[in-house]
């Protein structure tokens, strides 16, 4: 496990010492996240590798997951759709059944905090027991809020507007709320095992273990099978460069506990991968952080081709180990990536195909590309940074009365 100072390296001396003092002033507060899963998605992942950090800071950092049935993630899951501009059923009864899901927690759960911050949709009615137990309460929303079914945004509104507060991604997502909002962009821990730095010989092991020929051009796109990560768009990308140049395909992902529909996804996508011996679709076990690392590291152009993206840890993780990124110009992306700068931003399958095929015939240019996004996520999207808003916000929550509102 990686030790605060570890990353004095990379981050620098006086970042790191500064969240020694922003610890400090939260000695004696409790801050108890609440989340839905475990494992999968970039939630986890950022909090698996934040809460040791901030308790070496001394901060007394707690996670709990709220726990539900098929029933309720299939119902957060078409919630988490219509969210994203989905047109998905969500009934009246679903809504009754998913607050009651939440109530039962609420009830198992030990809640007493100072700080209770909630992430994503799925456990947002903890707060109805705000009243009962206090303590500061906020919604982390770690999702692209861009373009929200109206009904389900109304719904969701509700439970908003009785925390004190709200932490979106991305500008893009604030919306009229009367509550306070912040912007804090997720990050990236560079001495994870997805992160660190890998040595040739193991991506060598991870690539021919799977069977990719390191010889040839590989494009890659890491992510949970999801429709909203659009893989069959992806491999109809890949499809129009390869009637021009050679290359393989890598669609590598797992699931999470809280998303029913991956097995789903993932079946649709064998079956449209079905023939080619070049496109490789992985389903990744949890915990396969090295193989991911190395397959990002193996690859000559990383697609992330979302049609909606809270943030895009994928996007981060590839312009860390300064490789060409091509993606969606949506939610949090266009913060990573500055078209033609850090990478290359595009809409369509079209748009992917003809910027695969540029870069892969430009390398160098894709190498400079790769270069200034390693920078650009190195002085704005690491761990380190995303702990110092993180207790720069918990300490503001004391001092209400000195924040501007605008
Ligand atoms: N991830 C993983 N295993 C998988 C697929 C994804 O560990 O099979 C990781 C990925 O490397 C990234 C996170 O899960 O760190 C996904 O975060 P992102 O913001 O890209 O998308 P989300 O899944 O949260 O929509």
């Amino acid at each position: 496990m990686s030790r605060i100072d570890d990353y004095v390296p990379v981050a620098g001396a006086s970042e790191v010492e500064e969240l020694r003092l922003l610890a400090a002033r939260l000695e004696g507060k409790t801050i108890r996240n609440v989340n839905s899963t475990a494992v999968g998605g970039g939630v986890a992942e950022i909090l698996t590798r934040m809460l040791p950090l901030l308790k070496e800071l001394g901060v007394d950092a707690r996670w709990d997951v709220i726990k539900g049935n098929e029933r309720f993630f299939a119902v957060t899951k078409n919630m988490h759709n219509a969210l994203h501009g989905m047109d998905v059923p969500v009934t009246g009864d679903d809504l009754d059944f998913f607050v009651d899901v939440n109530r039962r927690n609420a009830a198992e759960m030990d809640l007493a905090s100072d700080i209770l911050f909630i992430h994503d949709p799925q456990p947002i009615a903890l707060v109805e027991r705000k009243g009962d137990l206090g303590g500061k309460w906020i919604w982390r929303c770690h999702i692209d809020f861009t373009d929200p079914r109206p009904e389900i945004w109304a719904f969701l509104k509700g439970y908003i507007e009785r925390y004190d507060g709200a932490v979106f991604s991305a500008p893009a997502f604030s919306r009229p709320l009367s509550v306070r909002q912040v912007l804090i962009s997720p990050s990236i821990d560079p001495l994870s095992d997805k992160n660190r730095d890998l040595g040739e010989d193991e991506i060598d092991r991870v690539c021919a273990g799977y069977g990719i020929d390191r010889g040839r051009p590989i494009v890659t796109q890491i992510s949970r099978f999801d429709y909203l990560k659009d893989p069959v768009g992806v491999i109809k990308a890949y499809r129009m460069v390869k009637e021009h140049m050679d290359c393989q395909l890598v669609l590598a992902g797992g699931g999470a506990t809280d998303d029913p529909e991956g097995l789903r996804v993932l079946d649709e996508v064998k079956r449209e991968a079905e023939g080619d011996p070049d496109v490789l679709v992985l389903f990744l076990p949890p915990a396969s952080d090295i193989e991911i690392n190395a397959l990002q590291r193996a690859s000559s152009v990383v697609l992330q081709k979302s049609l909606k993206e809270g943030f895009g840890l994928t996007v981060a993780e590839a312009l860390w180990k300064a490789k060409p990124v091509i993606a969606s110009a949506v939610g949090g992306i266009p913060l990573q990536i500055a078209h033609k700068y850090s990478g290359i931003l595009t809409r369509t399958v079209e748009g992917a195909a003809f910027w695969i095929k540029q870069l892969l015939q430009e390398p160098e240019y894709a190498r400079k590309l790769g270069v200034n996004g390693r920078e650009h996520i190195r002085a704005n999207y690491l761990i380190t940074r995303h702990i110092r808003d993180y207790l720069l916000l918990f300490l503001s929550l004391y001092f209400e009365k000195d924040v501007i509102r605008l």
